[in-house]
């Protein structure tokens, strides 16, 4: 399975600020062969990117979309809105959209649900804040957030799905997550899957890392069997440093 990484750039990036990344991010696309690129810009900057980025073999995702089609929802953004910006992906239950915002299980799993309706490929974030991994229930907030999210799942919707294993403590602190505890994590991410749809679907779903990741640890962790790939908040702001996080995470498998 080829390694997927993503830069999940939040509220960062004016228009100008997206083109000027995605020309130079564009320079060195040679060097990413065999690994899915994929840049989650804010929404207001996805039609730049994808007049840039369009033709080339790095994909766009969205940060969130709306449960519903469309409607009466001011403010929101529904599927077939970035379906139409030739948006592929949509990051769904990120840590700060769950903690901050204050998104509910049954949000997510409407998301999920609305995102594979309108042919949108998830990427479900999980993982446990630092109270919770201190208090020894990593496994089982792991496995709540997962099943909640894909309920009413079809096992035959898994190949299009990517799970981002994000401990909340680690995502833009500066301190990643050790290697073996990620690797526990995602390992006990594809035990759950397979319970719920077997070994066969379960191997198909891509497990990527986020937390602080960044070109001198991202070989830690795309090393393991056990993760496909990154989800990269600050280290995919700057063109320069996102191109050598991909470099070197090519380099590490
Ligand atoms: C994220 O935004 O999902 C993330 C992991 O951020 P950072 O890489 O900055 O920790």
């Amino acid at each position: 399975m080829g390694l997927i990484i993503a830069a999940n750039w939040k509220m960062h990036k004016t228009t100008a600020d997206t083109e000027e990344f995605c020309r130079a991010i564009l320079q060195d696309v040679e060097k990413f062969a065999g690994v899915e690129v994929l840049i989650c810009p804010p929404y207001t900057s996805l039609p730049a990117a994808t007049n840039i980025l369009g033709g080339s073999s790095l994909k766009l995702g969205a940060q969130d979309l709306h449960w519903e089609q469309e409607g009466a929802f001011t403010g929101e953004i529904a599927g077939p809105m970035l379906t139409d910006l030739g948006v592929e992906y949509v990051i769904i239950g990120h840590s700060e959209r769950r903690h901050v915002i204050g998104e509910d299980d049954s949000r997510i799993r409407a998301k999920v649900k609305a995102a594979l309706e309108c042919g949108l490929k998830p990427i479900l974030c999980v993982g446990e804040t630092e109270a919770q991994r201190e208090a020894g229930s990593t496994n089982s907030v792991i496995r709540q957030q997962l099943l909640s999210a894909l309920e009413g799942m079809a096992a035959g919707d898994m190949d299009e799905l990517v799970i981002a294993y994000e401990p909340v403590w680690a995502i833009g602190t500066g301190k990643a997550a050790q290697p073996g505890d990620a690797d526990a994590a995602c390992s006990f991410i594809r035990e759950v899957l397979a319970k719920y749809a077997g070994e066969e679907m379960a191997d198909k779903v891509r497990i990527q890392y986020g937390g602080s990741v960044k070109e001198k640890n991202i070989d830690s962790f795309v090393e393991l069997s056990s993760i496909q790939g990154a989800l990269v908040g600050g280290a995919s702001l700057e063109a320069e440093s996102f191109s050598a996080l991909i470099q070197a995470a090519r380099k590490a498998v």
